[in-house]
């Protein structure tokens, strides 16, 4: 009998060795006992020995031929190893859930062939030509790409380009881009424009789906991978190229259980392949600006853009004005200045598309009592209660708990309770009394919690019709409404005054992708930016669209405070009903790590979380921190192996995560 070594998913930090008879492939699927139930888990390796001794046996050989190949399990390998994290976990999250369930590896439905495909009606661009041509140089060797290219540029256009080229060679190419909102789009112009047969992978299908177009990239059949980030584990073997669209955007980091970055493994996984891999944006991370310093990847640049558009034209309302009873003669209710106003019914009148953006759903932030001050709070977190209007609910954005709002103040009795502040919900409420004529189109989580229901309001803004879109950072991202003419940003002000780090730089990647969305047609734009800091630095630069400047000013004050990416991060999060044994097992992780005597690496902490009380647990991190990468994951590899050490280890729930973002 074989003895086969097998990954299981548990938070444990190694393989378990069973007994099977017949002949096994590494990369396949097994069903094996585990303490009392049955789990699936996949072959790492067949071996004659084992260091333990009764060993039980396989229960049941699921694949016959395997699930994972091997360079997919090498690039899951490094990833375990890059994350500190069970191989067991990793690949778990690598696998649709009907493969993790044991369900049979077997296409239901073949999906994703268009009928006809249509050429474009323009010719290219010499900035796209430029751009394609220096791409596909170096087709057969691992090259990184910055594609940095301003909003409607013609990005787009260009992975278009190259994929087709690299498909002609019978190849594959996997391309993600950031959250569900802008897959549909992107999936319509690949099917319609490519020969091949282009699948998707996101959030929205139902698991029978996603297990069909997981099975059609491995075995070659589609050509082209589209997806959101979990797509990077996608097995193709004929990887021919990788593109990554929106590489700035937040989404493609996992923030729960195996915490990885798809936009960084984009380089594993292409340098594994020996492939290129092209990074899209017209607001290059910072982390992706110092690359391109460094020269480990090359900048391609989009100036214009394409097909006659221009860039917006963007300027400020200082909205101080209107609160000092002297300062203006504009009045406002607050939210919306005058101006802003009179600008959005030029517009409307002109037959085209107003947008405006503010970064809140809900009707309104503040629920509180004008006589003695009472707010309303949401027991179990750090946060205040949002007031939703249609359902009449107080609802914490945090854990999700709902509640009737009161009728009377509960401290003082008084029914004097009231609403605070704008949510989109609010908003819209607002701009129906200015604007009773035109129809408005909210896009937040709330409505568009329903399946499809974002494509159908998609398909509204895309009809033309005049409208208002009112919306949260959701509406950010690479949309391109044709007939929208004006972007109003509501309130950025938090962004200015956060504490965050990073903060800065995700406002000016903000306020450029919402201005984004203004003008792609022929006429010029107009973006309007309400702030009650119209002197902050920021402006300068979005004012003038110079990001890059911008972001090499914010890389200049990284530098000299040796914060990423010009230092590692990895932080240790522990949670707990109990503060003190959160906070004490921190100080054990600390006592820990400092053992370990690896001096370049700081370490601080334990400090509570910028949200301390969350859904009943109280959240506190620890921050380790080196200019020198290595020497960090060899502490972190260190404190792995002595894990078990730690005496409040099962007392709370805690993980680590590396290069955190938040
Ligand atoms: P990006 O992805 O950079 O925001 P897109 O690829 O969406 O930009 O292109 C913006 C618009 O310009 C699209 O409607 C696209 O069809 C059009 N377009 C792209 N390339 C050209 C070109 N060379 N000539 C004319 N129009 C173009
Ligand atoms: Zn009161
Ligand atoms: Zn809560």
């Amino acid at each position: 009998m074989a003895i086969v070594e097998v990954a299981i998913p548990v938070p444990l930090n190694k393989t378990f060795d069973y007994l099977c008879d017949g002949e096994v492939a590494v990369g396949a699927r097994v069903r094996v006992p585990f303490i009392r139930k049955k789990v699936v888990g996949v072959i790492l390796a067949v071996k004659d020995k084992s260091e333990f001794e009764k060993l039980k046996s396989v229960e049941e050989v699921l694949d016959d031929t395997p699930i994972l190949d091997k360079p997919i399990l090498d690039f899951l390998f490094w990833s375990a190893r890059y994350y500190h994290h069970p191989i067991g976990e990793v690949i778990c999250a690598a696998l649709p859930k009907n493969l993790r369930l044991g369900k049979e590896a077997k296409i239901k439905k073949v999906t994703g062939l268009s009928l006809d495909t249509e050429k474009p009606d323009y010719k290219i661009t010499d900035e796209q030509s430029h751009a394609i041509n220096e791409i596909l140089k170096s087709q057969d060797s691992y090259h990184g790409f910055l594609l940095h290219g301003v909003t409607g540029s013609g990005k787009t256009e260009v992975y278009l380009n190259i994929t087709q080229t690299v498909l002609d060679q019978g190849k594959q190419v996997l391309v993600l881009v950031p959250e569900i909102g802008l897959t549909p789009q992107m999936i319509t112009r690949f099917e319609s424009r490519l020969e091949t047969r282009v699948v998707a992978i996101h959030s929205q299908l139902n698991e029978t789906q996603k297990l069909d177009a997981y099975l059609m990239a491995k075995n070659g059949e589609a050509g082209v991978v589209l997806g959101t980030r979990s797509a990077i584990f996608a097995p193709m073997p004929n990887l021919g190229l990788i593109i990554i669209d929106e590489e700035h955007d937040g989404s493609f980091k996992q923030q729960s259980n195996f915490r990885y970055s798809a936009r960084d493994l984009c380089f594993i996984r292409a340098k594994q392949a020996n492939i290129p891999l092209v990074l899209g944006t017209a607001t290059p991370s910072l982390e992706m600006l110092k690359n391109v310093m460094d020269k480990k990847i090359t900048r391609l640049t989009l100036t214009q853009r394409a097909g006659g558009a221009t860039m917006p034209k963007v300027s400020l309302i200082d909205m101080r004005q209107h609160f000092t009873p002297q300062g203006g003669t504009e009045k406002s209710d607050g939210l919306l200045s005058n101006l802003l106003i009179e600008k959005m019914k030029q517009y409307l009148s002109k037959g085209k598309q107003v947008m405006l953006f503010i970064n809140r759903r809900g009707y309104a932030p503040v629920y509180y009592c004008k006589e003695c001050g009472w707010k309303a709070e949401c027991g179990r977190c750090d946060s205040g209660m949002i007031y939703h209007r249609h359902i009449n609910r107080l609802k914490c954005h945090h854990c999700g708990d709902e509640q009737m709002p009161e009728h009377t103040c509960p401290e003082c009795k008084q029914p004097s309770l009231e609403v605070l502040g704008y949510g989109t919900e609010r908003l819209e409420e607002t701009l129906s009394s200015h604007f009773a004529d035109t129809p408005i189109i909210r896009i937040d989580r709330d409505t568009t919690r329903r399946k499809k229901a974002f494509g159908e309001h998609l398909k509204k803004i895309n009809s033309g019709e005049p409208c208002i879109i009112v919306g949260t950072q959701m509406l950010a991202k690479g949309h391109d409404f044709s007939n929208l003419a004006m972007v109003g940003i509501l309130d950025t002000d938090a962004g200015l005054l956060s504490l965050d780090f990073r903060a800065t730089e995700h406002l000016a990647q903000l306020l450029i992708q919402v201005s984004g969305r203004a003008g792609r047609n022929k006429e010029q734009g107009e973006v309007v930016i309400q702030t009650r800091y119209p002197d902050h630095p920021i402006f300068n630069y979005v004012l003038s669209s110079r990001y890059t400047q911008f972001a090499i000013q914010l890389l200049k004050q990284r530098s000299s405070a040796l914060l990423p990416p010009y230092s590692h991060q990895a932080l240790l999060c522990a949670n707990a009903k109990n503060k003190q044994v959160a906070e004490d097992f921190l100080r054990e992780a600390a006592g820990l790590l400092k053992s370990i005597q690896i001096d370049t690496v700081e370490i601080w902490g334990p400090v509570a979380n910028i949200f301390e009380k969350k859904a009943d647990y109280y959240y506190f991190n620890l921050y380790l921190q080196s200019d020198d990468r290595k020497a960090l994951h060899q502490m972190l590899a260190t404190f792995n192996q002595h894990i078990d050490s730690l005496k409040l280890k099962n007392k709370v729930r805690w993980y680590l995560d590396v290069d955190p973002i938040e």
